[in-house]
């Protein structure tokens, strides 16, 4: 089916979300708490749009708002821009020495602004992103706790966590840079805890912990020679490519 964004015409699937569809039409809605691995979050808010839909018009998270018909989206109104400030002011409240946030703040003229109150260290905005992409490797070692101006993310009563395996993707995931992942020396320091890197059998870059390398094997079945760092499993998904072109074109 055909939707409109910004008065543009855009191809988009039933059930499609809005976001999606903007994206893939290269038209720019900003997102903190996005991320293609983990989509439809819908905690930053920040992708708010207005949805025209007969004589009904109103403000969805185009994150997690699906396509249903022929709607006709407005990224960038007034109205949108107003929320939009609003809530990039309670965001950067929490996470104001992000350089993300301060991006944010600069394009939508808030730079100079201290409306709300500051709170300078975490810089936590609580998208739970981290604690979803913890969940989804299957090890649960964080989540929030506590309530009001007092909930964070955390391990289990602030300790370091039995089952982290440092694999790092709740770092990765972070928009904010809130979470500390520091790597020194093949060590890998994230949670209050400390492990060691071991080498990637490609290139020989320490990559991955002994705990991740471990729990992988027991997920995948894969011998440790086979466990490679990102820049080696792109290499040689590339040269498998060539090989099955070089394959299809001799035939
Ligand atoms: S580093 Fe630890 S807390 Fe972070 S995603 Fe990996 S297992 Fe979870």
């Amino acid at each position: 089916m055909i939707i409109t964004i910004d008065g543009k015409q855009c191809e988009a699937q039933y059930g499609e979300y809005i976001l999606d569809v903007a994206r893939r039409n290269n038209i720019f809605i900003p997102t903190l708490c996005h991320s293609d691995a983990l989509p439809g979050q819908g905690n930053c808010r920040l992708c708010i749009v207005e949805v025209l839909e007969g004589k009904r018009r109103r403000v969805v998270v185009s994150c997690s708002y699906p396509v249903k018909g022929e709607v006709e989206v407005l990224t960038n109104t007034e109205k949108i821009r107003k929320m939009r400030k609003n809530l990039i002011r309670l965001l950067a409240a929490a996470a104001p020495d992000s350089d993300f946030m301060r991006d944010l703040q600069r394009e939508y003229g808030l730079e100079e602004e201290e409306r709300f109150q500051v709170y300078r260290g975490e810089d936590c905005i609580l998208c739970g992103l981290c604690v979803r992409a913890c969940e989804e490797v299957g090890i649960y070692a964080i989540s929030t706790v506590n309530r009001g101006i007092t909930k964070k993310v955390s391990t289990p009563y602030a300790e370091p966590s039995a089952v982290c395996i440092g694999c790092g993707a709740c770092a990765r995931v972070c928009p904010t840079g809130s979470i500390k992942m520091k790597e020194e020396n093949g060590r890998r320091e994230i949670w209050g805890k400390t492990f060691a890197l071991l080498p990637c059998p490609g290139c020989g870059k320490p990559f991955i912990t002994r705990e991740e390398l471990a729990y992988v094997q027991a997920k995948t079945g894969l011998e440790p020679a086979e466990i490679l760092c990102e820049k080696c499993r792109q290499k040689r998904a590339a040269r498998k490519m060539r090989d099955v072109f070089k394959d299809v074109t001799m035939k």
